[in-house]
């Protein structure tokens, strides 16, 4: 299989792809060029709101038009109708040459979100949990590239990378509580694929994995640790993808310029640009951030 492009966005290091189904728009950032991108994928249309920190992640929460940001400067509630953000956490604001990195909601609508030293300092990185406005969790420290994450169908476990890895670590994980605990290395990825960075479930619980410096997309089965599937992108640094569109049906993969050097900037034109496949399998639903974490886990909602 190999991904066409969606939309060219020339992004410098295009991120966190997420469907926000109800507005059927496909969100992503720049991380270095501070930018929230949304397009209507019925327009193909692309909406460039600029920031004045690097973000990284962007998730849905359970009020219209507010998303959670992740930037350098902490972790944002912005208001897009009224373009107004607010800090509600920044764990890591006296680790000056740190940023967070991917970030994702989980079933129960939590955030995590992990961080990283902007110049790869081995182990500076954490990975965090937010309950609503409650400080946040530590859940893993001594990271190097905190990136992909996502959770099984089941409920039952987390799967996570940290790129430096090569691996995709799997935990047991408590939906009640949001622990997690029995890290054991569930998928290694050889390095000629490149390495992996987002990562997504679909909706028969296998992964797709980005592969940065690997021009591809792989999908795994993480009961056996066997590939199933790859998808060449025409762009080397892939970053990370999503499932979209109304019916579900359409991995969305981001891409990156950052880091090629003019030859391949030449042979790879469409780096930068997001990309779209039909796999043949579905994703599933976007989770939201519950701003009323509280009042959700005594089930009054
Ligand atoms: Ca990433």
């Amino acid at each position: 299989m190999k991904a066409e492009l969606y939309i060219q966005a020339e992004n410098d290091l295009g991120e966190g792809p997420l469907w926000d189904f109800k507005n059927n728009n496909l969100l992503w950032v720049d991380i270095e060029k501070k930018l929230l991108c949304i397009s209507d994928i019925r327009k193909k249309d692309l909406l460039e709101v600029e920031f004045n920190s690097r973000l990284s992640a962007v998730a849905l929460t359970t009020t219209a038009n507010l998303y959670l940001l992740a930037s350098e400067t902490g972790i944002h509630l912005y208001d897009l109708k009224n373009r107004e953000s607010k800090e509600i956490a920044n764990p890591e604001k006296d680790i000056e040459n740190n940023r967070f990195n991917d970030g994702k909601c989980d079933l129960a609508g939590r955030f995590w979100i992990g961080s990283m030293d902007m110049d790869v300092k081995s182990g500076a990185g954490s990975l965090y949990c937010l309950e609503g406005f409650n400080a946040p969790q530590r859940k893993l420290e001594h990271l190097t590239i905190s990136n992909g994450m996502d959770w099984s169908l089941d409920k039952k476990q987390m799967y996570f990378i940290d790129t430096s890895d090569y691996e995709v670590t799997c935990f047991d994980y408590n939906v009640e509580t949001g622990s997690i605990c029995n890290p054991r290395r569930v998928i290694t990825v050889p390095k000629k694929y490149g390495a992996p960075d987002g990562m997504c479930i679909d909706a028969e619980g296998m992964l797709w994995i980005a592969h940065w410096a690997g021009g591809n997309v792989s999908r795994w089965n993480p009961k056996d640790g066997k590939l199933l599937e790859t998808v060449r992108v025409p762009a080397p640094h892939v970053t990370s993808c999503c499932f979209g569109g109304e019916n579900l049906d359409i991995l969305f993969i981001t891409t990156a310029r950052k880091g090629l050097n003019p030859q391949q900037l030449k042979d790879y034109p469409q780096s930068g640009g997001i990309f779209l496949v039909k796999p043949g399998v579905k994703g599933v639903k976007t989770n939201l951030f519950q701003i009323d974490f509280n009042r959700k886990a005594n089930g009054s909602d």
